[in-house]
């Protein structure tokens, strides 16, 4: 098969509205799957980017690293995937593959770096654009497979937003006998409520308001406070093992670090475009772990999403026409979203 040209939603330039177009996908290769993508999340990064909030963006740019698709062609040596296989695709599809953490399964933290679904550059040199967009061509080896149980709609979002919860929450051991906290009722909090909650820890979300409270009782919440409350801060300080921040705003950790225990970590996995102020005493007193985490590796992705098929663990999504997309970008960034935009790649 030759280049194909494939239709897409882009962003021509930062800050420009998404608008429809055509872009070039690869031949399907010896290891490649094509991908008919189903459905693709609108995750807050892309947001990020397409803006050029983090800098250095490239454009045009056809954000998405939440697919969900089906196999409709595969590469002669490809030996994980049928056609006609349910697939997911994150957010990266290509990593050096010899360093530490790529032999360890940690392919996010390649030391060569790994190669971003979008807004990136494959070792061929080429722009990588990503899921708004009909088919995509990847290697099986950077692809993971839906669990039946699992709509490809609710799926998608796992892809990023479910194992950006599922892998700090593992690695810090989040589950029964742990207080864990969840800042950020957005795409990612709200599967870092479920997670958490599937895992047997008790659950608090920590939202600005408590607009959401319903919402955060039903997908597995505990206990559920605002942020604009000051009365929060000093009933909930010395509470909890382990606090996971989503916000995508630069927020202040201090008042955060107070609601640790003693030995207690505070993990961040929001991006903020703007850094954060830190008083070093907020993380002396008792002993405190401020720590960041990033995605998970393939393996730990396909892990994530069998536990989430086990226990029945989808996005609560809001599926659009690709034309909207311009639309639940702002509506995202006003936090008008319950939880996440899934595209329907059909109305591309
Ligand atoms: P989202 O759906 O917009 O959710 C973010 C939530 O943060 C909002 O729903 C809101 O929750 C809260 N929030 C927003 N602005 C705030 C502010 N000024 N002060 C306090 N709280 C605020 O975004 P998302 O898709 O979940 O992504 C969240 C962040 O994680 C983004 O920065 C994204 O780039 C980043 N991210 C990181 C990784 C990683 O691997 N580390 C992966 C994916 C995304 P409440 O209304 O409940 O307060
Ligand atoms: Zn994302
Ligand atoms: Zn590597």
């Amino acid at each position: 098969m030759s280049v194909n040209q494939v239709a897409a939603y882009a962003a021509p330039a930062p800050k420009a509205p998404l608008e429809r177009t055509t872009v070039p996908r690869r031949p399907v290769g010896a290891h490649d799957v094509l991908i008919d993508i189903k459905f693709s999340g609108i995750c807050h990064s892309d947001i990020h980017q397409a803006t050029d909030g983090w800098g250095e963006g490239i454009f045009p740019m056809v954000p998405g690293h939440e697919i969900a698709g089906v196999v409709t062609e595969v590469g002669p040596g490809v030996t994980r995937f049928a056609v006609g296989d349910r697939v997911g695709v994150g957010c990266f599809v290509d990593s050096c593959r010899e360093c530490e953490y790529c032999l360890r399964g940690q392919e996010q933290f390649c030391l060569k770096g790994m190669t971003g679904t979008y807004n990136a550059r494959g070792k061929d040199g080429e722009p990588t654009y990503g899921g708004y967009s009909t088919h995509i061509v990847v290697d099986e080896n950077y692809t993971v497979r839906i669990p039946d149980g699992l709509g490809l709609d609710v799926a998608a979002p796992l892809l990023c937003a479910g194992i950006t919860l599922y892998s700090p929450l593992k690695h810090w051991g989040a589950g029964p006998g742990k207080k864990v906290a969840v800042v950020g009722l957005g795409g990612l909090g709200h599967m870092g409520v479920k997670i958490a909650h599937a895992l047997g820890a008790e659950v608090t979300v920590l939202s600005q308001t408590l607009r959401k409270k319903e919402d955060g009782l039903r997908l597995g919440a505990d206990h559920f406070y605002a942020t604009s409350d000051e009365v929060t801060f000093d009933e909930l300080a010395g509470s909890f093992d382990l606090i996971l921040s989503t916000v995508s705003a630069p927020i202040g950790f201090d008042a955060y670090l107070r609601l640790l225990k003693v030995d207690g970590a505070l993990v961040n996995v929001g991006a903020p475009e703007e850094p954060v102020a830190l008083n070093l005493f907020s993380l002396i007193g008792g002993r405190k772990t401020l720590a960041g985490s990033m995605i998970g590796g393939i393996a730990e992705t396909q892990e994530m999403l069998d536990f989430c098929a086990e226990h029945a663990l989808g996005s609560d999504v809001e599926v659009i026409r690709a034309e909207d997309v311009n639309e639940a970008y702002e509506r995202v960034q006003a936090g008008d979203v319950r939880y996440r935009f899934v595209i329907d790649a059909s109305t591309i």
